[in-house]
């Protein structure tokens, strides 16, 4: 990593973390594992669960952390977008993914973060292009019309076109560089496009982790995988690794029981609210959305959305946000396998699933649309 993006980094956002990296870099003092080794092992645990893998690979992942050498160097672009992924990525609390990036990766360049601007900034990014050998983390979606989107002069489409073909790996992180998220949400006034659309015609595929934003755990997670395995993680055919996409959020939830049980709450602050019922019928997108949220939680694995008491709105899936709005809509039209394949409204699902314990709505959203029967989007 750059000593500027080191510096700049850690001096805004946590000295501590400037303290042990400065001191690893130094190569004095103390090392960065020595430090926080109880929480670095608890972390390993939690990292081989949410890969998908057993207790018994922590151990490995610890090992191919701390001998992980030289680091992988990473460009970071950020583009249309708010940076919400990179704010994730620094604010992440110990023990920290950033932590482990920064110990892992050589994020060599990061135009939102780093000190260097201007001039200086375009030949780091230059010379780290030149250099080779890196992944390149796309954050943001690219504008088709020209002037849009802008950086040093050349838009962002074209940069993206000159970058990538150069990197060992891309990987999309966010809803905005996925699938265009907010920025492109109809009318999309800009012409944005994903990352894997910018990309198809170069014949570049990319590893997307969808988002809003997108939890830096998954980005450890697809460079663990490559450092354990030597590659990338097995991708679904919209590029999202399987170890963290594959169920669904309800499938996952919590509160599954009371759906199966047809325990909803009807309004907000109201004594279901209090007792966690299901949040179906306050437009929970969970059934439709496939992600790791309820296993991997935010704000330092504290909680997560449903947990929080707010109905998924869907922010990983690959339709983000049109098909998902409005956010509190109900989603509509719901197949349950078993009962004669009934289109059924929520009121339905629940007196239905009263008597049906075992039945997971992820298979019924998965036979609606097959059936093509599913309104409101979703994959
Ligand atoms: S509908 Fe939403 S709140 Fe209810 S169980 Fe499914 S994911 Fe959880
Ligand atoms: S639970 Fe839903 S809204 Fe919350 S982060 Fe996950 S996908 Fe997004």
């Amino acid at each position: 990593m750059s000593g500027g993006l080191a510096v700049s980094v850690c001096y805004i956002f946590d000295t501590s973390i400037f303290e042990r990296t400065w001191n690893m870099r130094g190569g004095f003092i103390r090392g960065l594992f020595d430090i926080d080794r109880r929480d670095f092992l608890k972390f390993c645990s939690a990292t081989a669960a949410m890969m998908g893998l057993s207790e018994a690979y922590a151990p490995k992942i610890a090992e191919a952390v701390t001998t992980a050498a030289p680091r992988t160097p990473v460009v970071w672009l950020t583009l249309s977008c708010d940076s919400g992924c990179t704010e994730m990525f620094i604010k992440a609390k110990r023990p920290s993914a950033a932590e482990l990036i920064l110990d892992v990766l050589s994020v060599e360049f990061n135009d939102t973060i780093m000190a260097a601007a201007g001039e200086q900034a375009e030949e780091n990014l230059k010379n780290a292009v030149d250099k080779g050998g890196f992944i390149l983390v796309i954050e943001g979606a690219m504008p088709t019309k020209p002037g849009y989107g802008t950086i040093a002069g050349k838009d962002m489409l074209d940069i993206v076109k000159e970058v990538a073909p150069k990197a060992l790996a891309v990987v999309a992180i966010g809803s905005c560089a996925t699938n265009t998220g907010i920025p492109g949400a109809a009318p999309n006034p800009s012409g944005l496009i994903s990352v894997t659309d910018a990309l198809k015609p170069l014949g570049i595929a990319n590893v997307n982790l969808p988002g809003c934003p997108a939890d830096p755990k998954l980005l450890v997670g697809v460079v663990l995988n490559y450092l354990l395995f030597k590659k990338l993680p097995d991708l679904d055919e919209l590029g999202r690794p399987k170890m963290f996409y594959a169920k669904t959020i309800h499938e996952q939830c919590e509160r599954r029981s009371h759906f199966e049980a047809g325990r909803f709450v009807e309004a907000f602050g109201t004594p279901e609210m209090e007792k966690g019922y299901c949040l179906y019928k306050m437009g929970c997108k969970g059934p439709q959305t496939h992600g790791p949220c309820p296993t991997i939680r935010y704000n330092d694995n504290a909680s997560w959305c449903i947990l929080a008491g707010a109905p998924c709105i869907g922010c990983l899936d690959m339709k983000w946000p049109d098909a998902q709005s409005p956010f509190y809509g109900r989603l509509a039209g719901v197949s349950i396998p078993g009962f004669g394949g009934v289109q059924s409204t929520a009121d339905k699902v629940g007196k239905v699933l009263g008597a049906a314990t075992a039945i997971g709505i992820g298979a019924h959203a998965a036979a609606t649309a097959a059936k093509g029967g599913k309104k409101g989007g979703g994959e």
